[in-house]
């Protein structure tokens, strides 16, 4: 098996259960590590509905930090943040001054749309499903401008709930992406929970991973979990997928370096 390095906890207001029991679940699978990435603070009053307060941290940090250690499954301490207009004046800072392990970016915002929000799905129906795409793109292009982040986050999360456009559109409008995230050495997740989803497919999809694979991008794996039984989710399926498009690395992370190991025997 391979580490989990996308987890959340209950502080985001939308998951459940006690770290201890996240941690309980990867060592039944034996995974060789995890890395708790609950949603960001913005004290801007970014979408507070979805993480924790600033004055929260502390007390998140002490939680991953308060678990029991295990040689053969290190717990690192991350953080899944949003990209959108204006949050680099307070992530430029609160990043570094932090001791995390990996941050992951993720684009969750067309302009004030919550996309992949089931309460929000009506507004597909409303939009051009090219054009929203093209826009996300755009989005997480900038994400990648930052230079203030190490993995992106499940990258086509706009498919979620099956919009999606063309195989040649969304070619020609992700592959500028990918060639400014191989060019920063970012690295992409295979990231499981839309196997959960209406999609009922892997983050990224076959075709943008070869397109990733052909730059070298490299790859973690990440379960997106947000209930215990949900860590290491369809990790067989993730690293057949891993496989299929090429790839027989990924990558660890510690204090923000990145590492290579080789993937394990089908
Ligand atoms: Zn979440
Ligand atoms: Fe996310
Ligand atoms: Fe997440
Ligand atoms: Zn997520």
């Amino acid at each position: 098996m391979v580490p989990d390095y996308h987890i959340h906890t209950v502080l985001c207001k939308h998951a459940e259960g006690e770290l201890d029991e996240y941690l309980l679940h990867a060592r039944r699978l034996k995974l060789p590590g995890m890395c708790f990435t609950d949603h960001a603070p913005n004290p801007d009053g970014y979408d507070p509905g979805n993480r924790m307060r600033l004055s929260g941290f502390p007390r998140y940090q002490e939680m991953v930090s308060a678990l029991s250690e295990d040689r053969n499954l290190p717990v690192l301490f991350g953080v899944e943040a949003d990209y959108y207009d204006g949050c680099a004046s307070f992530l430029r800072a609160w990043l570094p001054a932090n001791d995390f392990d990996l941050v992951i970016g993720s684009v969750h915002y067309i302009a004030n749309w919550c996309f992949d929000e089931p309460a929000q799905t009506d507004v597909w129906n409303s939009v051009n499903v090219v054009h929203a795409w093209q826009v996300y793109f755009q989005q997480l292009n900038r994400l990648v401008d930052t230079g203030l982040f190490d993995i992106i986050g499940h990258l086509d999360l706009p498919k979620k709930f099956g919009h999606r456009p063309a195989d040649k559109d969304v070619k020609e409008m992700a592959q500028p992406v990918l060639d400014n995230i191989a060019a920063k050495g970012m690295v992409i997740e295979i990231n499981s929970s839309g196997l959960r989803k209406p999609v009922r497919e892997i983050y990224p999809s076959p075709l943008l991973l070869a397109l990733a694979r052909e730059r070298r991008i490299p790859i973690c794996f990440g379960s997106d979990s947000h209930k215990s039984r949900e860590v290491g989710y369809q990790f067989a399926a993730s690293l057949e997928m891993a496989r299929n498009a090429g790839y027989t690395h990924a990558v660890l992370f510690s204090q923000r370096q990145k590492k290579e190991y080789l993937l394990p025997e089908p």
